[in-house]
């Protein structure tokens, strides 16, 4: 059982994602991360094990400043436990962390033929191309097609890249 948070509002959006992420770690998981709308795009930082080595690792590499954000801690289902495969994923525009199982993931990469542009092992990330294949513009419309695509549980938080208000 996961994790899964989002983020608009006034204060340092990587504190409050962690701080909100740490509540939830009596589910248990495997790996953590945050994407943040910064002043350049979206920053993603992500990391196998505790919210402690996201933590260490954002004191190393910088901490995503902005007021927009997702935030994920995984329990590996579709892929190992990497850094890779942790959460949130990126496709073109769209960045999300998504809570469940995609049943229909291996059906989706060969109708889309999505297997080339995949950077994980994960079910997710089929949703964040897919969602991204259908994005023009219309968040609302893209989520539709998506998932009318998409079969088995799912929880999904997104980030638009030309959304940068959440
Ligand atoms: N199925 C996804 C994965 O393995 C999400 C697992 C979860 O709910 O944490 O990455």
């Amino acid at each position: 059982m996961c994790g899964i948070v989002g983020y608009v509002g006034p204060k340092d959006c990587s504190d409050v994602l962690v701080s909100a992420l740490t509540k939830l770690e009596y589910r248990g998981y495997d790996s953590a991360g945050i994407a943040v709308f910064g002043k350049n795009g979206i920053e993603t930082v992500k990391t196998k094990g505790k919210l402690k080595n996201l933590v260490d690792k954002m004191a190393v590499e910088g901490k995503p400043e902005g007021h927009v954000g997702i935030g994920h801690t995984r329990w590996a289902t579709h892929g190992g436990v990497t850094d890779q495969n942790a959460h949130p994923h990126q496709q073109g525009k769209v960045t999300l962390v998504h809570n469940g199982i995609i049943e229909n993931y291996r059906e989706l990469i060969a109708d889309y033929d999505l297997q080339e542009i995949l950077h994980s092992e994960t079910d997710s990330e089929v949703a964040a191309a897919l969602l991204n294949h259908y994005y023009k513009g219309d968040p609302k419309e893209a989520i539709k097609k998506t998932v009318s695509k998409l079969k088995g549980t799912f929880e999904l938080v997104i980030l638009f890249e030309d959304q940068p208000d959440g």
